[in-house]
């Protein structure tokens, strides 16, 4: 059987990195970088980088209203740590302050910016995740977000031990999955194979 089509956004960020874990996980992998291609595609991730950036350059491109629409209508996505904070509602930056900053708005999450600190700005660290039986996975988080509220219908499916309490740090809203680290860094495939596993159980 051939592996879902998937898609990661190749505006900025790890882009090899993503197409080889998801190859590793039995997808195929394409570089995506215009609103027709979205029409192929069986799931699409959305990596890291600087959020802002990011969601200043799909509105360039085009694709920030295509890609709202395809991802409200049920194509399962991906986002990890920028990619999670685009997906969100609402962002706040690190003080807590709302953060004017073009959105897909498709997760019911309000998402904090650089919210670790600076002493912490990035760590690694193992993580316990619903869905991946042990061993932890282990996380690179690099001036990460964590979700600062859910919605009733978003799963929480990691947290992180933090002096202010534990942080959510990876949840799930039906097809779309939104992780604070670095899932391509750290050599485990892992989360990129739930996610393909989560695109085949909405396949059949
Ligand atoms: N700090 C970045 C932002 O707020 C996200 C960091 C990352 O993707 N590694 O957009």
């Amino acid at each position: 059987m051939l592996g879902p089509v998937v898609g990661v956004l190749a505006l900025q960020g790890d882009v090899i990195e993503h197409v080889r874990m998801l190859s590793a996980a039995g997808a195929r992998a394409v570089a995506v970088r215009h609103a027709e291609q979205l029409d192929d595609l069986d799931g699409v991730l959305l990596p890291g980088g600087e959020s802002t950036t990011i969601g200043k350059l799909l509105e360039r491109f085009g694709l920030l209203d295509p890609l709202r629409v395809r991802l409200s209508s049920g194509l399962p996505a991906m986002g990890t740590c920028a990619g999670a904070i685009l997906m969100g509602s609402h962002a706040l930056l690190a003080d807590g302050t709302p953060s004017e900053q073009p959105l897909l708005g498709v997760m019911d999450t309000v998402v904090r910016r650089n919210a670790f600190g600076r002493q912490v700005a990035s760590f690694e660290g193992l993580l316990d995740i619903v869905g991946i039986p042990a061993p932890p996975l282990r996380a690179a988080f690099i001036r990460a977000p964590w979700f600062e509220r859910i919605g009733d219908g978003v799963q929480v499916l990691a947290t992180v031990d933090t002096p202010a309490g534990a942080k959510v740090v990876v949840a799930r809203q039906g097809g779309l999955l939104a992780a604070a680290f670095h899932p391509e860094l750290t050599g485990d495939p892992r989360l990129h194979a739930l996610f393909v596993e989560i695109i085949r159980a909405r396949q059949t």
